[in-house]
């Protein structure tokens, strides 16, 4: 890690110091369903908390509508809406500016950051406004102001500069802290720094933690290396198992990704889940794995249903058939028994795994054995590295209480993605280097 950290900052006492964190917690009835994302940001806030810092703490939550600013955008799918005559422009700001600042508030956010925190945090009702301003300019040393949802401002995505300007006035220096978001380059990820407008710019620990551990099991992994990818569709991922292909000794697909690759082979796959457009690249694959002496694991079994459960946690029939023998009308939604043995045994004998996305529609119940089965693989792996690259494979792994048993549950699932992809995540290469 060539990036400096609040540990290389001197003399804190008394400065304003920006901290972008990912406080965008999963919520439900204006309660937080699920901490982590809170509990990953404390190290450094307190950290600077500590060292007398007048600490401003940022995030956004969800993907609101821009109801802070002068003009609200509508986002691709509202204006396909409004496009095909479902809706208008005018009902959907409507319903934005009634619902967004209840549901989208990241009010509980700072209530929770103040219990944790002894009652060193307040909240402002807004992001640049008078409110924010004031309790900015008010803060003390040791204490933080949680500011509102960054993205009721268009220009937190559209990396306004006149927003950035204000932001940054919060600013002795910057901090970024949220690897949920770092893939992102919006104005409070890494804007704000690439305008100039900052020049004190560096990571916190959480992004520190995420960035030693996954960046370096990449770049120097103690093999045999089992890297396992799942998920819907192969479209999302091309970049990523290319790239993981050129790393890993054995690359294992699973999730509704796995049917474009054995169809690729020449198998019937029946109505499962198929990206046509992507078949000669899934054979592109084959070959690539094959010409670098690499194994590529695909399902021999697989679990299928007549129909995709409606709704999708429904009781459902299923059988578990042939990978190769998947009837014509039948589709595969998770991987058959000797599918997670195989895969478990490839687990066993590694010494770094990662992982990203589902084998299989683990939402439902029935489907999610094969999911459940990887993670149990992994939480059983020992002396290995294991990596879960955020998203739903982090949410199963927690579920079936594995978090402390795996060695990095990773808070970014699009982030942790593009690193596996091997690319430059924006908020993590603006900040300042190392000497
Ligand atoms: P992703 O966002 O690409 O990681 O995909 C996650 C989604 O893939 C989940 O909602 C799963 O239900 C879905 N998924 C996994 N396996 C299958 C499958 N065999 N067929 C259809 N969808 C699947």
């Amino acid at each position: 890690m060539n990036k400096l950290t609040v540990k290389d900052l001197k003399d804190l006492k008394g400065k304003h110091v920006l901290v972008r964190c990912d406080f965008n917690v999963p919520m439900k009835d204006g309660k937080i369903t699920d901490e982590n994302r809170i509990i990953g940001a404390l190290p450094t806030i307190k950290y600077l908390l500590d060292a007398g810092a007048k600490v401003t703490l940022c995030s956004h939550m969800g993907k609101p509508h821009s109801i802070f600013s002068d003009e609200v955008k509508l986002n691709k799918k509202d204006k396909a809406k409004v496009e095909k005559g479902e809706t208008t422009a005018e009902a959907i700001i409507e319903k934005a500016l009634k619902d967004e600042p209840k549901k989208l508030t990241l009010a509980p956010v700072a209530a929770r950051l103040n219990e944790l925190l002894g009652g060193k945090v307040t909240f402002a009702s807004d992001v640049v406004g008078p409110d924010a301003q004031a309790k900015v300019a008010a803060c003390k040393e040791g204490e933080a102001v949680l500011l509102e949802n960054l993205r009721f401002h268009w220009e937190e995505e559209k990396k306004d500069l006149e927003f950035c300007k204000k932001l940054a006035k919060y600013a002795d220096v910057y901090v970024n802290d949220a690897f949920g978001t770092a893939h992102r380059s919006h104005a409070s990820t890494a804007a704000i720094v690439e305008y100039g407008l900052v020049k004190t710019a560096v990571c916190g620990f959480l992004i520190e933690k995420e960035l030693t551990v996954m960046a370096d099991s990449l770049d120097h992994p103690v093999h045999p290396f089992v890297a396992i990818l799942g998920g819907a569709k192969v479209a999302d991922k091309l970049g990523v198992i290319s790239n993981l292909l050129e790393k890993c000794d054995t690359l294992i697909i699973g999730g509704g990704m796995a049917y474009t690759f054995l169809k690729a082979q020449g198998y019937e796959v029946g109505t499962s889940l198929v990206d046509d457009e992507k078949l000669d690249y899934c054979k592109e694959m084959i070959a690539k794995a094959k010409a670098a002496g690499k194994e590529l694991l695909l399902p021999v079994d697989t679990v299928v249903t007549a129909a995709f459960p409606d709704p999708i946690d429904a009781p459902i029939e299923t059988k578990t058939v042939s990978s190769h023998e998947i009837p014509a009308d039948m589709m595969g939604l998770d991987i058959g028994e000797k599918t997670r043995e195989l895969f478990a045994e490839k687990v066993k004998s590694a010494k770094t795994v990662i992982w990203n996305g589902p084998m299989g529609v683990f939402e439902n119940p029935i489907l999610a054995a094969g999911t459940n089965a990887v993670a149990q693989a992994l939480a059983d792996a020992k002396g290995a590295t294991t990596i879960v690259g955020g998203g739903d494979s982090a949410a199963a792994c927690t579920q079936l209480g594995y978090a402390d048993k795996i060695t990095h549950i990773s808070t970014g699932g699009g982030a942790s993605l593009e690193l596996f992809e091997g690319k430059v995540l924006p908020g993590i290469a603006c900040l300042n280097e190392k000497e």
